[in-house]
Formats: structure tokens, sequence, C-alpha cells
């Protein structure tokens, strides 16, 4: 199977322009040449890797009606040759969006999830049930937003592709493996910091550490985690906010995605325009994808950012 010998292609890497500072660079996994691109497929290559081994032939995994990891999940699993099942939080919506829509023309098979079950959907015996009773058959179960010990150590490697003298690694955060994975990989005088992309993310620390609970040298790395950038929660996606992703494709040429990069370069921008970013100390800022997402977007919200 190609997984196995997968090598990593080179990573762009772009000098971000800003007035205050000249230490910002942009690494675009974005537009790396795997399926679903971005931080998504690192998550997945270990997990698939396992569930080859054990010789399970279908994925099942979770996500919102717009989520990265759901078309990220389809589209590998079409591409290695793995059948999909992706179980979506909330009602079904005919017609699907565009979203949702891609992961079943890649052959995903969607069951619909209540939110109140879909709280408990870390609960492995309510999870066999559920399936039980939907006639899901079983196969081999990746968490919501892919992060397990397996994403660890894919995102890990990823350090190893960033430039050498990276002095700090920015990302934005959700579910925290992408972060986890980062600390992982880093060099003791290096340092990973985390946008969060949810309201209230303390929880995340406690996420992330318990994905870093396989990795001994981890203690004494240095992170941190920026919890006021997210805008009022998950899914939001302000004016002001949306005139700054503008304004950024306007200058910079690239355009990031509406609900983790767009939160990121801001809150990077901010501390720049405050001085706040250390001198001297190169940042490089992961493009993570995520673009597919505005096509689910309202009309209104892609015509401004199209302009
Ligand atoms: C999923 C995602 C993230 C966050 O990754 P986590 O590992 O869940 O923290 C960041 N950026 C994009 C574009 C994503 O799709």
């Amino acid at each position: 199977m190609l997984l196995k010998s997968h090598t990593l292609p080179p990573i762009t890497i772009t000098k971000i322009s800003h007035e205050k500072t000249d230490n910002l660079y942009l690494a675009r996994l974005d537009q790396l040449p795997y399926p679903a691109g971005g931080n998504k497929w690192f998550k997945l290559k270990y997990n698939l890797l396992e569930a080859e081994r054990s010789g399970i032939k279908q994925l099942i995994t979770f996500g919102g009606a717009y989520s990265n990891h759901l078309y990220a999940t389809a589209e590998a699993a079409d591409y290695f040759g793995f059948q999909s099942i992706g179980i979506v939080r909330g009602e079904e919506h005919l017609p699907l969006n565009d979203t949702l829509q891609h992961c079943v023309n890649k052959g995903m098979q969607l069951f619909y999830m209540s939110r109140e079950e879909y709280r408990r959907k870390t609960e492995a015996d309510f999870i066999q049930r559920w399936m039980y009773e939907q006639e899901i058959p079983t196969g081999y179960l990746i968490p919501e937003g892919g992060s397990n010990a397996f994403a660890v150590e894919g995102v890990r490697e990823l350090v190893g592709l960033l430039p050498s003298d990276t002095d700090i690694i920015a990302t934005a955060c959700g579910t925290g493996g992408t972060m986890a994975g980062f600390i992982a990989g880093i060099k003791s005088h290096q340092e990973v910091w985390g946008v969060a992309a949810l309201k209230g993310a303390d929880f995340l620390v406690n996420d992330i550490q318990s994905l870093l609970s396989g990795y001994q040298d981890t203690a004494g790395k240095n992170w941190k985690l920026l919890l006021d950038y997210h805008w009022g929660g998950y899914a939001k996606l302000p004016d002001e906010l949306l005139s700054f992703v503008q304004q950024f494709k306007k200058e910079q040429g690239i355009t990031l995605d509406p609900t983790y990069t767009s939160k990121l370069l801001f809150g990077l921008f901010d501390l720049a325009d405050k001085n706040r970013l250390p001198k001297n100390k190169k940042i490089v800022v992961l493009h993570t994808g995520g673009q597919q997402a505005w096509d689910g977007l309202p009309e209104k919200k892609r015509i401004f950012l199209s302009e």
C-alpha cells in the first residue's frame, strides 16, 4: 500500500509581511499534495497504518456538519482503499452542505447523532451500543478531530520538515492533537504557541497533557495556549474577523480558513501590533488548511471574501 512509502515533500515557507515584525513565516501545509492537505492528513496517517495493520477495512469517525476532519477522513479513506463512516453531530439537513456532499462523493456513509448523544461520543460503551442499535458495522474508531496518540505521532514527524532555525511554532487549536504533536517534536530551545478556536478552552491544557502521556521528555518543554482570540466561540465569524481575512488575502495573497487560521493570524498580528512578539525569534505559523469550509458558509460571507 502507498501509505508506508510516502515520503514527505518539502513544505513551502513564505514570509508574512507586517510593518512591526520581520519574524513571521507561514508554513503552507494547506498546499501539500495529500488527500485534504492541512494538518488532518498528518493526524490520520498512523491511524490508517494501525487500521491496516489490524486488518480493519472500515474507518468510523465523528464531526460536525462542516468538519474538516470528516472531509479529510473521507478523502484519505477513498485514496487508500478504506471504507468510511461519518457520524455527524445533529440532524440531517437536505440537501447536504458542500462539506458533507463531498464526504458522500468520496464514498463516506453518513449517520446522524443527536446533540445530547454526541456529547457522549468518547464513552466507549455508549458508542458501541449506539452503533449496534443503528446497525453500523464495527470498524476502526477515530475520535472527533482525529486526536489520539497516533495523531500526535504523525504531527510530531512534521516538525522535522520545518526550517531548522525555527524558534516558535504557532498553530491554531481545536482539539489540541496538532499542538500536542508539535510539543512532542520540538527541541528544548523551541516553543509552541496555540491559539484556541473555542471559547473557554482551558480544558485543552489537560487534554494536551494526556495526549502527551506517551512521551517522557515533554515535561520541561515550552508551550502556551492563547485563549483570548476565539471571537465568541468555535464557529463564530464576526465581520471584523472577516475583514481581517479579506485584508490578509489582499496583502499576502493567501486565503485563510474561517474557523482556525483566521483566528491564529489575527491573534499574532494583534500581538505584533502591540509589540508583544519576541524580537529575534523566528516564528513559523502553520497554515493548516481548512479552506473547504468557506463553501458551506452563507452566500454573504463568500461574496465578501471574493471581492
Ligand atoms: C482541525 C484543524 C485545526 C486544529 O487541530 P486540532 O488538532 O484539533 O487542534 C487547525 N486548523 C485547521 C484548518 C483544522 O482543520
